[in-house]
């Protein structure tokens, strides 16, 4: 099959996701503009990318109006703080950044033609009164606390890039994705995965919030932006696709299969459950199957690559901490 090389632009390209999403995309022979303004996402995610002839990066900020003269093919929106300890300490700037960030990017998209594909999130359903979750699934989100920021941002931004299908005829992909995980999230960013490891390699307790009970569906990195390039490529003007793995985990089984295959004998230590905090997640991922995608790394697989990589970003952090002579708990970081 051929595969015309393409102009793209990952808005979001130096985040976790964003930065496997230009690896694969360049892999592919793709021309890659990485367009972030490094709120969450960092130089080292995209550092190995520099010298590579197809790709560039701008450093700007989605909620501003985008440089004239870009031309591009398609576009991918991941600009957004994903994890909840990020994206709630500036909530004005998340929503603008979800709202006026879909608007710049969607206009650039009616300027040039591209098909664009928003990255939104199971955070769409809230607390989901559905289980497992279609993508016919309204939501169940509270509108003024402290998640709405994200979740509400998320549901207009889906709501501005099917407006623009009905008014525009853009192009269009909504995936919802589900909890993702793997090498380059950050470990103080306060997720599940990263929270989880990042403690019982350090000797700290393992936090639980709530009784543990709560699940997550966790997918692999790489089996997501494998999804997002399979929704990008399929033909239709208008998809909405959830993507993420369908197997379900006890937040309290997670923390076990952690302290395993990281060999650590941390503690398990209960903490009261944050405010709307979803209780079940699992995606219904039929129209993803469909589309002839699935994921296919099993979670000891993963996890495994990710607990290396936090090794590796860990000891980084631990030379830094101890270069600069600071104070607070990274000075305090046990052997890993
Ligand atoms: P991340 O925080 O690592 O990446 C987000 C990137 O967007 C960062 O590089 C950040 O600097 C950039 N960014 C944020 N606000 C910006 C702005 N106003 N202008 C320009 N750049 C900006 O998060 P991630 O986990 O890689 O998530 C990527 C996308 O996927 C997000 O849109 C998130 O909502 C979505 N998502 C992620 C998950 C997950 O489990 N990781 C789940 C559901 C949805």
């Amino acid at each position: 099959m051929s595969n015309p090389k393409k102009s793209i632009l990952v808005a979001g390209g130096a985040g976790f996701i964003g930065s496997h999403l230009c690896d694969a995309l360049l892999t592919q022979g793709h021309r890659v503009l990485c367009l972030d303004s490094f709120i969450t996402g960092s130089e080292a995610n995209i550092a190995h990318l520099r010298e590579h002839s197809g790709f560039s990066v701008l450093q700007h900020d989605v909620i501003e109006a985008l440089p004239g003269g870009l031309i591009v093919d398609e576009i991918y929106n991941l600009a957004c703080a994903a994890s909840p300890a990020h994206y709630q300490s500036e909530p004005v700037h998340t929503l603008k950044t979800s709202v006026y960030g879909a608007a710049n990017l969607l206009e650039l998209a009616r300027r040039t033609g591209a098909r664009i594909l928003q990255a939104s999130t199971s955070e769409v359903y809230g607390d989901p009164e559905v289980h497992p979750q279609p993508e016919t699934y309204w939501g169940h989100v509270n509108p003024t606390g402290p998640r709405a920021c994200y979740d509400e941002g998320k549901r207009a931004a889906e709501t501005l890039f099917f407006d623009y299908h009905r008014r525009w005829h853009l192009s269009i992909r909504v995936a919802r994705i589900f909890n993702t995980y793997g090498p380059r999230m950050q470990p103080d960013d306060g997720r599940v995965v990263s929270n989880f490891i990042s403690q019982a390699l350090l000797g700290a307790p393992l936090t639980i919030y709530g009784d543990g009970r709560q699940t997550r569906s966790l997918c692999y990195v790489d089996d997501l932006v494998h999804g997002l390039m399979t929704l990008m490529d399929t033909p239709g003007r208008a998809i909405l696709c959830n993507l993420g793995n369908p197997r379900e985990e006890r937040v309290v089984d997670l923390a076990r299969k952690v302290l395993d295959l990281t060999g650590s004998h941390s503690p398990v230590e209960y903490r009261p459950l944050p405010v709307d905090d979803p209780r079940r997640r699992r995606p219904v991922i039929e129209r993803a199957r469909r589309l002839s995608w699935r994921p296919r790394i099993d979670l000891d697989e993963g996890l495994t690559a990710t607990i290396d990589y936090f090794r590796y970003a860990l000891r980084n952090i631990k030379a830094d901490a101890s270069q600069r002579m600071g104070t607070g708990p990274i000075r305090e970081l046990a052997p890993i």
